[in-house]
């Protein structure tokens, strides 16, 4: 796809500790299957998406910093450009919603000011070990006046909702 072929070209990043299935997510928005235990080398990944918006050409690149998050290495080069930050924490694991706090300061310091966000808490599928209750997360993305949604990279649910309403609120930032 050359420059001709879309209208906007957009950067959006994904967030969050280690684990919370930000790896299985970049694989859904790419249309891909569920992998279990999936690692791809360290490094960072990106791949690229398209969506019609207002009859609009939205190609979006969403990078994953596989596996970086671990050593806390995730800066400047992974933010830069960013229109976008999927902040993602897995619903089953209360520690990963507290670590939001910790990856919103990164975004502030490294990304761009008018960069859009958006809260999600994955595994929804994990209802019966929940340890953060959709309210909590609602409340959270409430404070910090971004958009919320539940997903479930293993079954599939509401992936394409959330990258869905990133998109379209980026566009309108950006329109
Ligand atoms: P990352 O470290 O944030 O990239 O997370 P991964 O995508 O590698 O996922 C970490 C672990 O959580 C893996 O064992 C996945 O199989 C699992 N996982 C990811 N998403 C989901 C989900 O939506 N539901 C459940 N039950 N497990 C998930």
């Amino acid at each position: 796809m050359d420059s001709s072929d879309y209208d906007f070209l957009f950067k959006v990043v994904l967030c969050g500790d280690s684990g919370v299935g930000k790896t299985n997510l970049h694989l859904r928005f790419q249309g891909k299957e569920f992998k279990p235990d999936f690692k791809s080398t360290v490094g960072v990944d990106f791949a690229t998406k398209t969506l019609k918006v207002d009859g609009k050409t939205l190609k979006t690149q969403i990078w994953d910093s596989s596996g970086q998050e671990r050593f806390r290495s995730v800066s400047h080069a992974y933010y830069r450009g960013a229109v976008g930050a999927l902040l993602v924490y897995d619903i089953s694991k209360k520690n990963s919603f507290e670590s939001l706090k910790t990856w919103l300061k990164d975004i502030k310091n490294y990304a761009e000011p008018n960069i859009t966000c958006i809260i999600i808490g994955n595994k929804c599928d994990l209802s019966d070990i929940r340890e953060v209750s959709t309210e909590e997360g609602k409340e959270f993305a409430v404070e910090c006046g971004f958009s919320f949604v539940e997903t479930s990279a293993l079954d599939n649910t509401n992936v394409d909702k959330a990258f869905e309403q990133i998109l379209t609120q980026i566009y309108r930032v950006a329109a």
